[in-house]
């Protein structure tokens, strides 16, 4: 047996960090990562021969649990005729037909290899479409690592925007305005100002990295009426929320159209899958139609095509985001009624098949500031006695949680009992 200490100080001799993603480190609650060496249904179970229950899903693409058999075998069936070919396949348009049909906004779709590549390919095709280069986005959603988005606000809502990392331009990051997310009034007095200049907008429908913070209602028609006014694109980033809210996004949830959409997650059934896609005048200004340059080597990859495509075809079963949803609830209204009886102030948010937990007295978290203002030192202890119990959240009180097809109700039922415990302890 393996311990994750001894993997992880190995790691640590030639990986930066140890991991090839900052938040798997634990950095955000101390301690040492989970090293996994398999995963099915709704468990992961650790190099250290531990069983936990998975909330985290690699971060959301596997809504239908780990090795769920019918996406093992439509993926055992595309290797076995090879594993790349760069020239079209059937599959992709398969998967194309598919995204169109279910996704309100999206009339041709572009597929590409992870999140980060979706959204900076989206906002490429905005600023080419619209000859204009400033883009709107929001404090607390994350795009991806590009280098446009990888921006902070200035020091007041509507100056300059400034890097978040080193490596990124001043020069490039000054087109970047970051606003408050939910604050429909702020929004409105940037397009006042700068509404000619804005190629686009881009959102979190609902917000998943700054834990689950659902929009508030207003907000969302809000985005639309300005772009629409000002003649800017409105980009839904559904990276996270695409097929994992509802079937459709958020989009199809709240009933507001966007220009562009960008996918990946849920989409790639855990292969490494992005997709753009959007209004067809938009999408034609692409190469090779148009040109707005993009491309890929592995893009629509036959592999990741056949998981994602055999994930979409299970979520579009009828019900499907009905049961979801609910379990989502009898976990997400569980830990908060737990937490209550055990005098532990928790705010929960929900979503289709996403969840936040919140360690503070504010009944309802929608801003920012919020989340930030949380009780970060009882989230970490929160979290380790859940892992100890067996039991993987995300380790960072700034995700979002997930819950998949394969937790059933004994699954849910046996984490409330473990948080009974751990609330006792906090
Ligand atoms: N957009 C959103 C909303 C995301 O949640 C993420 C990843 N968490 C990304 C974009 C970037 O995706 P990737 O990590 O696949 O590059």
């Amino acid at each position: 047996m393996l311990d994750s200490t001894t993997l992880f100080a190995d790691a640590n001799r030639f990986i930066p960090g140890g991991v090839n993603s900052p938040v798997r480190a634990f950095r955000g609650v101390g301690g040492t990562p989970v090293f996994v060496e398999r995963a099915e249904g709704p468990y992961l179970y650790g190099a250290d021969g531990k069983a936990y229950i998975d909330y985290v899903g690699s971060w959301g693409p596997m809504v239908l649990g780990h090795a769920d058999p019918d996406v093992l075998q439509a993926v055992h069936a595309a290797v076995d005729r090879g594993l790349s070919f760069g020239a079209p396949t059937v599959a992709e348009t398969a998967m194309a037909k598919m995204v169109c049909a279910l996704v309100p906004s999206v009339d041709r779709v572009r597929m590409v290899s992870s999140g980060t590549e979706a959204t900076m390919s989206a906002i490429r095709l905005a600023r080419g479409y619209t000859g204009r280069d400033k883009i709107v986005k929001f404090e607390g959603c994350y795009h991806g690592h590009s280098d446009s988005l990888l921006v902070k606000a200035g020091s007041g809502a509507l100056t300059l925007g400034v890097p978040s990392s080193p490596g990124v331009p001043a020069s490039l990051a000054e087109h970047t305005l970051t606003l408050p997310y939910n604050d429909a009034a702020v929004v409105r007095e940037a397009f006042e100002r700068h509404g000619h200049e804005i190629a686009c907008i881009i959102v979190e429908p609902v917000a998943g990295n700054m834990n689950c913070v659902p929009p508030v209602p207003g907000f969302l028609e809000t985005l639309r009426d300005v772009c629409d006014a000002s003649g800017a694109v409105l980009i839904f980033d559904e990276v996270m929320t695409g097929f994992r809210v509802a079937l459709g996004g958020a989009q199809a949830l709240y009933g507001i159209c966007p220009d562009l959409t960008t996918l990946g997650k849920v989409i790639g059934g855990g292969m490494p899958v992005g997709a753009f896609g959007g209004r067809l005048d938009i999408m034609e200004q692409l190469a090779p139609l148009g040109p707005v340059y993009q491309a890929g080597t592995l893009s629509g990859n036959p592999v990741a095509m056949a998981a994602g495509l055999k994930t979409l075809e299970r979520v579009s079963r009828p019900k499907f985001f009905d049961e979801l949803s609910e379990k989502t609830r009898h976990l997400a209204e569980g830990l908060r009624i737990r937490a209550e009886q055990a005098g532990v102030p928790l705010s929960v948010n929900w979503v289709g098949g996403m969840f936040g937990l919140f360690f503070t007295e504010q009944q309802r978290v929608s801003r920012f500031e919020q989340v930030m203002a949380c009780d970060q030192e009882r989230f970490r202890r929160f979290f380790h006695g859940m892992l100890e119990e067996g039991v993987y959240l995300a380790p960072s009180a700034f995700e979002a949680g997930f819950v998949s097809a394969a937790h059933d109700y004994d699954v849910l039922d046996r984490t409330l009992t473990a948080a009974e415990r751990v609330f006792a302890r906090l």
